[in-house]
Order: structure tokens, then sequence, then C-alpha cells
């Protein structure tokens, strides 16, 4: 695996596998890697000639009182990570390097950014948005994997390279898992062990719920509330928001029907989790 840091590097890389008519899958991810993010590299050697996979802790989805300075780094595994999943290039830029100085330019994707987590992380998808459309101009996929656990994550990049007519196909791959259902994500880092035994109640009251509606339960404020009411019956866990929406638009849903989904965060002692079910009846 080869690592790039230099924006200029890259373009001229990607300029070649062009000429070559070689196909890019590209994997943006923020470091820190797991078992989920190599979902998305293997799903993209399958798929793609040349797989690429960017690390880069992205200073402007971050608000001024969340974790971009403690958010967990480590190059060195990642990349012995990233040799083992079979990734070819690594593209590792600075901040300086994707903002320099004179850096006025930003991606809104309105309504589908303030709702849900932009509600309670303003700017957050502005900047994704933002991010993800300069990785795609320096790395050029035609092929780019995100994981479905960020659900408004990929709706926003999906409708972004609609509304732009970007040539990238956006793959949403499946949620991976501990085997207690907690999904896996860099801030799991931050769990106690108390904590990380509490964190089960995400993917656990998610379950009842797809359960409840197995079972005819349709009215959508009813599967809510069975969520809200396992969530604060964990003393070390703190809803931030349980909504089901229409997955096209994000709006909320009244009653259970066709495909919904299920979505959540919640506070884990200081670590904001996410995690999501889709519901077809
Ligand atoms: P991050 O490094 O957290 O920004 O994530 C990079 C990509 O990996 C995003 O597309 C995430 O949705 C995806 N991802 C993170 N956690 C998981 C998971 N547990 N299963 C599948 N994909 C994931």
């Amino acid at each position: 695996m080869i690592t790039v840091t230099a924006v200029g590097e890259m373009k001229a890389l990607v300029r070649r596998w062009k000429a070559e008519k070689k196909t890019i899958g590209f994997i943006p991810t923020m470091g820190y890697l797991h078992e989920g993010h190599l979902s998305l590299v293997r799903e993209a050697k399958k798929r793609a000639d040349v797989t690429v996979v960017s690390i880069f802790v992205n200073p402007i989805q971050f608000g001024p009182d969340e974790d971009f300075k403690k958010y967990p780094r480590d190059l060195e595994k990642d990349s012995a990570y990233l040799m083992k999943g079979g990734a070819d290039y690594l593209f590792y830029p600075d901040a300086a390097e994707m903002y320099p100085p004179g850096f006025r330019t930003f991606l809104e994707v309105h309504g589908l950014q303030d709702r849900l987590c932009g509600k309670s992380r303003p700017g957050h998808f502005r900047g994704v948005a933002t991010v993800v459309l300069k990785l795609f101009n320096i790395v050029g996929p035609d092929l780019a994997f995100f994981g479905a656990k960020d659900a408004q994550q990929v709706l926003i990049i999906k409708r972004m390279a609609v509304d732009l007519n970007l040539d990238v196909e956006v793959v949403t791959c499946p949620v991976v898992r501990e085997s207690d259902g907690l999904a896996l994500s860099s801030r799991n880092a931050y769990l106690s062990s108390e904590e990380r035994k509490a964190a089960r109640v995400l993917s656990v009251s998610l379950r009842r719920a797809e359960q409840a509606v197995a079972a005819g339960e349709r009215d959508a404020a009813k599967v809510i509330a069975g969520i809200r009411s396992a969530i604060e019956a964990e003393p070390l866990a703190r809803v931030d928001y349980v909504e089901a929406v229409d997955p096209t638009n994000l709006e909320p849903v009244a009653e259970i029907r066709g495909t919904v989904l299920l979505t959540l965060a919640v506070f884990i002692g200081s670590t904001r989790l996410i995690d999501n079910i889709r519901l077809s009846v």
C-alpha cells in the first residue's frame, strides 16, 4: 500500500489510472479503523480496479465543544490494518493541505442537513458535504463506499452526487456490529467498561422495536416511546434523539408503513453514539 499526503500527487495518480481506464473505488474515513471500515474496503476491492482509502479527521465537521482534538488517531495501526485489508492507496492529507489559508467555499444540502444529527450538531453536515466533495474531486472515484450506520450522511452524499451531477456511484454498505449488537465505531474507544456494557442499549432497544413492529405495532409514537423508555432505564445513557423517518427525505412518519428508518443518537456518559435500523413492512 502506498501512502500519499499531497493533493497534487494524488491527482497525478488519478490522471494515470483514468488514462489506463482503471476504475477507482474510494472509502473516506476519519481513521482509527475497525472492521466496519474494512468491510467497505473489501466491497471496493470486489468492485473497482484501484482501492483508495482516505484518513482525514476533518476539523470543519466538528463543533467548537466537540471531540476534534481528542478524536482517536493511530496512523501506524491503521496502515497495518489497511495493508491487511488489501487497500492499494492511503490518502492522508493534513489540515493545511485540505484547507490552505484563504479557504472560503462550503457546501450545504438544505433540509437534509438540518434534521436528526444536524439538529444536535449544527454545521456538521456542511463540513461533511464540503470535505467529501473535495475528496471526490481529488480522488475521482467511480464508486464511493459508505456505511449505513451513518444513514443521514449517506443520504446527504447521495443527494449531493445527484444534485451536482457527479460521476460517482455512492454505495451503501451494511452496519457491522460487535457480537452483542453494538455498532462498531471509532468513538467506542472512549467508553469505560461500564459504559461499554451500557452501550448495548442502543441496538437492543432498536431490535425490540423491530420485534414490536413485526408483532403488528404500526404507531410510530408508540415505537419511539418504547425505545426511549428502554434507554431511559439505563442509568449511564441519555437520549439525544429517537425518530422514525422516511429514509428518502428524513421526514418524521406517524405510521410504520413501507420502509421506515428508526434512528437514534444517545449519550453514554459523555460519548455520543448513533445507530439505526431500516424496517420494511
Ligand atoms: P468514520 O471514520 O467514522 O468517518 O467512518 C468512515 C466510513 O465508515 C463511513 O462511511 C461510516 O459510515 C463507515 N462506518 C463506520 N462504522 C461502521 C460500521 N459499524 N459498519 C459499517 N460502516 C461503518
